[in-house]
């Protein structure tokens, strides 16, 4: 079987319950032990890895034999339902535009992440229910994308990050109405609670919380406490009466502390962390997620003077060149990192990127392809089925030209990409 076209490929793919799929991969990362294996061979039945072996005298049915094949790649920050673009057409599309349209939008985003070599991301937080219908659409086979596990509408208080009304005259604030709820804003315990049910009944995964102001939204402070602790406290442990974890933006100190002494899984950005923030991670065993990424494209497009509203600009150049420095900081003092970059505020597609920021502020290549791999996947508590090329996992695999530990950029160029036993790119 040489040189078929795609389609063909992946016709034989989806046909291919009945018999095994064969991959061979010139080399292989375990990224269990971090050492390569050379010359190996995947096999895929029912979309699961059947085993993973040295290559014998039959060829394989997919020839990687010149590249190196790694895990699919997992994202833990991505927003698929948005990409960044001036905000001032940002706000106009939010009035002109309905979820629908948004979500028809998103579909050659999806696509795109996927083609990157991400084959599952954590969506972080989508409007009018747009991360589910995708994470459904993809599941169907009805749209290219990654595995998706969503957020859906991220919690926030009045005013604070992630409240869909921030700045809106009062006119339209009038029409609209007041959030609560439903629409993830909430200002007591009470509504916290309700907020997480209407999550569990919107189809999420998992719930976000924006425990500290953001950058890019229409509001003057990008690092406030914006959570009571009872409220926090009542999300997290509603969120377990549902089997959701629970993510938290923040930026300032204060949110963080809050946020990890009430149990939170995993502190998004995590900016102005100070040594008692670090401590609290190490004694919770909370994840910390970077997104790097976000931090070096808003700094750079605040350069320009109308990308960002007056209000968001500021913050955007303060904030963005302190993330390095931090995650540097914190890697250091051993917080547990899990790869996650906020694709959509800046292009998807682009992630891999994160990936070199990670290496450059000090941490071994290797380090970095494990919290993309491993590391996510047991912030996913899917640690037994994705994150690692072995036997009884999803067939998720991507393959490289070259030698990532050596040359992390390759990762931009990902040659290969299988998820769930279906080819979608290949060299
Ligand atoms: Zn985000």
């Amino acid at each position: 079987m040489k040189k078929i076209p795609a389609l063909g490929l992946m016709l034989v793919l989806q046909s291919a319950a009945a018999g095994a799929v064969t991959v061979d991969c010139g080399r292989l990362l375990d990224v269990k032990t971090g050492a390569w294996r050379e010359r190996v061979t995947v096999v895929v039945e029912n979309n699961i890895i059947k085993s993973v072996a040295p290559t014998g005298n039959t060829k394989g049915q997919i020839d990687l034999g010149a590249h190196s094949c790694l895990p699919g790649l997992i994202d833990m920050h991505v927003h698929m339902s948005m990409e960044t673009q001036k905000q001032v057409d940002a706000m106009r599309d939010a009035l002109t535009r309905n979820p629908a349209d948004q979500a028809l939008r998103a579909v050659p985003l999806a696509e795109r992440t996927l083609m990157a070599g991400f084959t599952t991301v954590r969506d972080l937080g989508a409007e009018g229910g747009i991360a589910v219908a995708l994470k459904n659409a993809i599941a169907a086979g009805a749209v290219r994308g990654p595995r998706m596990f969503t957020a859906g509408k991220s919690i926030a208080t009045t005013g604070g990050h992630a409240d869909p009304t921030n700045q809106l005259s009062q006119r339209f604030g009038a029409a609209i109405g007041v959030p609560g709820p439903a629409d993830g804003v909430v200002n007591s315990p009470e509504q916290a609670r309700q907020a997480v049910r209407e999550r569990y009944k919107e189809g999420a995964d998992l719930i976000k919380v924006t425990a500290t102001g953001g950058v890019l939204s229409q509001a003057r402070n990008g690092m406030n406490a914006q959570f009571t602790d009872d409220e926090l406290s009542a999300i997290i442990k509603t969120a377990k009466d549902y089997g959701f974890r629970v993510a938290a933006h923040a930026h300032g100190p204060e949110g963080m502390k809050r946020a990890l002494r009430a149990g939170i899984e995993s502190v998004e950005h995590g900016t102005y962390m100070d040594d008692e923030v670090i401590a609290l991670f190490k004694k919770t065993g909370a994840w910390y997620v970077p997104t790097l990424s976000a931090g070096r494209y808003v700094a750079e497009m605040a350069k320009q003077a109308d990308y960002y509203s007056p209000l968001v600009r500021p913050k955007a150049s303060a904030i963005g060149p302190q993330l390095a420095a931090t995650f540097a900081r914190a890697y250091k003092a051993g917080v547990k990192i899990a790869f996650g970059t906020d694709a959509g505020v800046f292009p998807h597609g682009d992630n891999a990127k994160e990936f070199g920021y990670m290496v450059e502020a000090g941490m071994p290549a290797l380090e970095a392809i494990r919290a993309a791999t491993l590391h996510a996947a047991t912030l996913l508590d899917q640690s037994n089925r994705l994150g690692s090329l072995e036997a009884g996992f999803a067939a998720d695999l991507v393959a490289v030209s070259g030698d990532p530990l050596a040359d992390i950029s390759v990762l931009q160029q990902v040659k290969f990409v299988m998820k769930d036993g279906v080819v979608y790119k290949k060299p």
